[in-house]
């Protein structure tokens, strides 16, 4: 069966508008680096569009401008889907790089025309050249695949290795042949199935960057639910998420979790002298002075306030106190600035043990909690544990 190229053509072009319109339309509110992806995207649908159309309507215009045309709005295309890619997946543009490719392409596909005419050699130059550009999208999706919640950025990369083949397949079929055709819209079953696929593309690729797009967003929310925006560390249901990952592992390995939990000593007076803004910095400092005390396994967390949990897997009772005490001591230490003056914080900590056999960690936390109160009782700025 022969579909008449020129046909085909029409029809992908006019699958690629309607793409491109509704990319565009649809995210006409957005205004983060995502969105403009997305926008950026649809403005190179508009291009594949207008190349299919020039394909097209070939008849009605000389083989020159339609190479020259088609070639350009093609080409051009492919380099803003480059960059459209990583504005979505918030990777270094690569605008240079997709310029050059571009540009390349062109003087290629341009010298195999009209200063040494060779259909072939401008079929293997022009595929050489996009196979670079699927590489390089390749290489910006390439994480996806190892990890389990970037299934679409996987999806979208397997059509790009399919580019690819298709292009080797075109390539390979055209050299084989006694007789190849001059030219894409000549009819041939190798130009046929080649725009049917090409078709498939800009459909393949828009729903893809959808899907993408649709990850990004879910994991957005997923860290927005549990990231305190404050000070960049895990709130409650972090805390509790990870807990329990942490008490799984704990009793797998038949291994305790230390909790500490710390928290500012005064710090009502802090935002009563210095105003509420002063006392965020001061606590942003205090988040750093903790963090810097941890290692890479431990974890910290805001409870609320000035509040906040340390988890730290696999330590012993002694281990714990020396953790507690290095941070009390640092932020002891600490001269915390405020409005131009040096101000002193110190931090009551409660510490408990959670065993493995425990079902969860709130015993542990009630304990770690009663502890805290015994501290502050004890007059602030010191450790206390609370016996098992
Ligand atoms: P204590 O030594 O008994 O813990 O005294 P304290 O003043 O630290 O304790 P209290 O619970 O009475 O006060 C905690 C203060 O922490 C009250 C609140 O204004 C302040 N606070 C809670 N969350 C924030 C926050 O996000 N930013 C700022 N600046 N202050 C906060
Ligand atoms: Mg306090
Ligand atoms: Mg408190």
């Amino acid at each position: 069966m022969h579909l008449n190229v020129e046909t085909l053509a029409l029809i992908n072009g006019g699958q690629a508008l309607v793409l491109a319109l509704m990319l565009w339309f649809g995210t006409r509110d957005g205004s983060n680096l995502a969105v403009k992806g997305l926008r950026l995207r649809a403005t190179a649908l508009l291009l594949e569009a207008g190349a299919d159309f020039v394909l097209a309507f070939d008849f009605k215009l000389s083989p020159l401008a339609v190479l020259l045309v088609g070639n350009t709005l093609n080409l051009s295309a492919q380099a803003l889907t480059i960059v459209a890619l990583r504005m979505v997946l918030d990777r270094n543009l690569r605008w240079r790089e997709a310029l050059v490719l571009g540009v390349a392409a062109w003087l290629g596909v341009t010298y195999f025309s009209i200063v040494h005419p060779d259909y072939l050699m401008r079929v293997l130059w022009g595929s050489c050249i996009l196979t670079c550009n699927a590489l390089l999208n390749i290489t910006a999706l390439w994480g996806g695949c190892r990890k389990r919640d970037t299934r679409a950025q996987c999806l979208l990369l397997w059509t790009y290795v399919l580019a690819i083949a298709l292009m080797v397949w075109r390539n390979v079929s055209l050299w084989m042949l006694s007789a190849p055709p001059q030219g894409i819209g000549v009819p041939s079953t190798v130009n046929t199935i080649y725009v049917l696929l090409l078709g498939l593309q800009p459909l393949l690729a828009s729903v893809g960057f959808l899907l993408l797009y649709n990850e990004i967003l879910q994991r957005d929310l997923h860290d927005l639910a549990r990231i305190d925006p404050l000070t960049g560390v895990i709130n409650r249901l972090g805390l509790l998420e990870a807990s329990e990952v942490l008490l799984a592992r704990a009793r797998a390995r038949r291994e305790s979790i230390g909790v500490l939990l710390i928290d500012a000593d005064h710090f009502k007076s802090i935002n009563d002298r210095f105003g509420h803004d002063d006392g965020d910095r001061v606590l942003l400092e205090l988040v750093a002075n903790i963090r810097r005390m941890l290692r890479t396994s431990d974890l910290v967390g805001r409870v609320g306030g000035e509040e906040f949990l340390v988890l730290s897997p696999s330590v012993k009772e002694a281990d714990l106190l020396a953790l507690a005490e290095r941070i009390r001591i640092a932020v002891e230490r600490t001269q915390f600035h405020i409005a131009g003056q040096s101000y002193a914080l110190t931090v009551s900590i409660g510490a408990a043990i959670a065993t493995a056999d425990e079902p969860d960690m709130m015993g542990a936390r009630r304990r770690a909690d009663a502890a805290l109160y015994d501290a502050k009782r004890a007059g602030r700025n010191c450790v206390k544990i609370s016996a098992a």
